[in-house]
């Protein structure tokens, strides 16, 4: 049997982290990037920018063409700093605004216009091209770094996700959160372009029965396995 990994070693790669709404899939990323000494990359938050420029600007999310006219205009920009995580839209603080009811309600359409998608998408991989990430999406593994030296698909009941996103809102309905939850992964599972699917060579981990830190001491496990160099070496 071989030793487990150092937790001295230095993790110098890319953990890709994908899944549906509700997995845990922020929260987990985040404490593995504080872990890990990496960049976190919550793609999410970048789409959600641009859903919230789209709606500042009157234009309706389902008008692709009119869409695509606007990504070219604006500048979204994220913290990686997993202890900071913030994102911005032409240089303002846009944190409370990405996670409102309306924007939720939005992004899925604005996000599967193609050209949001190439903008962002290219965007994404300069981040990551910068050094060690723990990225969370939908098509990271699949589309916007299909060579990271780790892939994670996390997966949990519906019943499960849905008391999880209830719990971070607060006083809403479970069932209309189940729904709402239930649209959105199925046109994030169904759009043409980059759809939310288990990359291949990703591992599958079910969260359902699993607290915050046994998630994160697996993927911390599997991150370290993957790629590690002694840090005295
Ligand atoms: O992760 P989060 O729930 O904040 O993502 C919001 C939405 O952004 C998703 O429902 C999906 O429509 C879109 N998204 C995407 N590709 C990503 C990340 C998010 O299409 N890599």
């Amino acid at each position: 049997m071989s030793a487990p990994p150092s937790r001295n070693s230095v993790f110098r790669g890319v953990v890709a982290l994908d899944g549906p709404s509700g997995t845990g899939k922020s929260t987990v990323a985040r404490e593995l990037a504080r872990r890990l000494d990496a960049q976190y990359l919550d793609t999410g938050a970048m789409y959600r920018a641009v859903t919230v420029a789209v709606l500042r600007a009157g234009v309706d999310s389902d008008d692709a063409p009119a869409v695509a006219a606007l990504v070219g205009g604006i500048e979204v920009l994220v913290s990686t700093d997993p202890a900071r995580p913030s994102t911005r839209l032409d240089g303002r603080p846009v944190d409370e605004e990405i996670r409102s009811p309306e924007t939720t309600r939005a992004v899925s359409a604005v996000s599967a216009v193609a050209a949001v998608r190439e903008h962002l998408v290219a965007q994404q991989r300069s981040i990551i091209g910068r050094g060690a990430t723990v990225a969370e999406g939908r098509d990271i593994g699949s589309v916007v770094w299909p060579d990271a030296e780790l892939k994670v698909y996390l997966t949990a009941s519906e019943a499960v996700r849905a008391r999880r996103r209830a719990g971070e809102l607060g006083g809403t309905d479970l069932n209309t959160v189940a729904a709402e939850l239930r649209r959105r992964d199925d046109f994030d599972s169904s759009r043409a372009v980059s759809p939310l699917r288990r990359p291949d060579g990703a591992t599958e981990v079910d969260t359902s029965a699993l607290s915050i830190d046994e998630v994160v001491d697996l993927l911390e496990n599997l991150a370290r396995q993957s790629v590690s160099v002694a840090s005295n070496g």
